[in-house]
């Protein structure tokens, strides 16, 4: 067989977290089958339709390097109408969707309706208040042959409603298993809405159908749709593709992720500095368990491991702290020019210091930052030191005295420090270390009231960092700066 995929956003707005993950096990799938992803843009109700939501889904989902095969758009996000294959924007489809209504019509699978608004308002009222279901009461079908040429002649407004069979339907999800559904529950659904534009029930149907998806892989909030579906699909004398729903991502309350607690929309992750590849990783694994205790998968790893079979039915906890966790260690891993492209991306300003300043700290910072959006706030931590009380820089069970003592005997030993060390990280380190064990003093003594003379901080980058940081004028400023601080004190 081959498999085909697809990507149907509504340009409603951003790509949502949980778009990003359909978009991505569709394309896991479809690459892990030798298949192909298709993207469709459905676009059919209108007064939905953001302006720019097109394009931003498109660069978002390019920067993300999930690559469809098929559509009317090149990777980078630029529209491009390709004759072959669409253009899949279900808004310039219209005439195919309005040929297929009426041929259900004419099969006696569909009717026309020619109901008011305000008259089916009313029946819904009614409804309603009898604690009946709300359905459409057939009001329409009995209407005679020449009746209906009557009043479309007289250009009157209809729509078109699919005639629901009696008995009930019955599909296989891959994830949920067999799902059966009285067809008296389902309403006769409007197919064709009275502008033209086809209901998302019937372009979707007929677009799967003609790109000949395979298998639609997509979020549980459509499984009440499929019945409609699949008696459009039989209406039609269509094959079913085959269904898998995913289970929804919830926030750590188990409601459904919401912009209330947190970024839903992927551009926003991409903002805070999360790695394309990191999200990735990250929204593969909600709901889905390859095996084991792995938690970093390349993409071709998840594609070797992706199957939908292994789709948790339960929903899954976006877990903030497991992304920051997840991020920290891609940004571990990253080539150390594509990292510094990241750490310039993001420091937004030149902070008044030298570039060669800026480097020593993105490339000490590399080992503990969780977002590229920390940057900015990491600079000024080496930059600005906080006012701070000489109790501060006295160790454990120290004392001033001692703090004292071993910042002046530093002082002195930093003064004299050769060229080459101030220029070497681990020079330094090694130097510090040389008078801590040939003096043999418990580190704290040494390390903790030097860390603090030169950052001003509880916490802060380790003593040798900040030496190398801040080069040899600004820490020895620092250390002097703390002697008087003591020296005022006593
Ligand atoms: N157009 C729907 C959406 O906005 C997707 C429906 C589907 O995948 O069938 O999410």
């Amino acid at each position: 067989m081959n498999v085909k995929t697809r990507f149907a956003p509504s340009p409603t707005g951003f790509l949502h977290i949980g778009g990003l993950r359909t978009a991505f096990y569709n394309y896991l799938f479809a690459r892990k089958q030798g298949g192909k992803m298709v993207l469709r843009i459905e676009d059919t109700d209108q007064q939905r339709y953001v302006e720019g939501a097109i394009e931003s889904l498109l660069r978002t989902l390019a920067i993300t390097g999930i690559i469809y095969e098929e559509g009317p758009f090149s990777v980078n996000g630029t529209l491009e109408q390709r004759g072959d294959h669409g253009p899949y924007i279900q808004s310039q489809r219209l005439a195919i969707y309005q040929k297929h209504a009426k041929e259900l019509v004419e099969s006696g699978k569909a009717y026309y309706c020619f109901c008011s608004s305000d008259r089916l308002a009313q029946l819904r009222y009614q409804q309603e208040i009898a604690k009946m279901p709300t359905k459409y009461d057939r009001h329409c079908l009995s209407l005679s042959k020449e009746e209906i040429t009557k009043r479309l002649e007289q250009g009157e407004s209809y729509v078109i409603r699919l005639l629901v069979p009696e008995g009930e339907t019955s599909f296989e999800d891959v994830i949920r298993g067999r799902i059966t559904i009285a067809n008296q529950e389902v309403d006769d659904q409007v197919l064709l809405k009275s502008d033209g534009f086809p209901t998302y029930h019937l372009a979707v149907v007929v677009d799967d159908h003609y790109m000949g998806i395979t298998h639609i892989i997509r979020g549980e909030e459509w499984i009440s749709s499929v019945p409609k579906h699949v008696l459009l699909y039989r209406a039609f004398g269509w094959e079913l593709p085959v269904f898998a729903h995913v289970p929804l991502i919830l926030n750590e309350d188990r409601s459904k992720l919401s912009k209330r607690q947190g970024d839903v929309a992927v551009e926003d992750y991409l903002a805070k500095g999360y790695l394309p590849e990191a999200l990735l990783n990250f929204i593969a694994l909600l709901g889905f368990n390859p095996k084991g205790n792995q938690e970093i998968y390349s993409v071709s790893e998840l594609t070797e491991e992706f199957a939908l079979e292994k789709i948790n039915k339960s929903g899954a906890i976006f877990n903030r702290e497991k992304l920051d966790w997840m991020n920290g260690m891609y940004i571990r891993q990253l080539p150390e020019e594509t990292y510094l492209e990241y750490c310039q991306k993001f420091t937004l300003s030149d902070f008044g210091v030298s570039q060669e300043k800026l480097q020593r700290i993105y490339h000490v910072e590399k080992e503990r930052l969780v977002r590229f959006d920390e940057i900015p706030s990491k600079i000024q931590e080496y930059l600005i030191i906080p006012e701070y009380d000489v109790a501060l820089l006295v160790w454990k069970k120290s004392d001033v005295l001692d703090a004292k003592k071993h910042m002046e005997a530093l002082l002195r030993m930093c003064t004299d420090f050769p060229e080459a060390t101030w220029e070497d990280l681990p020079l330094i380190e090694k130097a510090i270390w040389q008078y801590i064990e040939s003096n043999e003093i418990p580190s704290g003594n040494v390390l903790w009231p030097l860390r603090v003379a030169l950052s001003g901080a509880q916490h802060s980058s380790s003593p040798f960092e900040l030496l190398w940081v801040c080069g040899k004028e600004e820490s020895l400023q620092r250390l002097q700066c703390a002697l008087q601080k003591v020296a005022a004190s006593s």
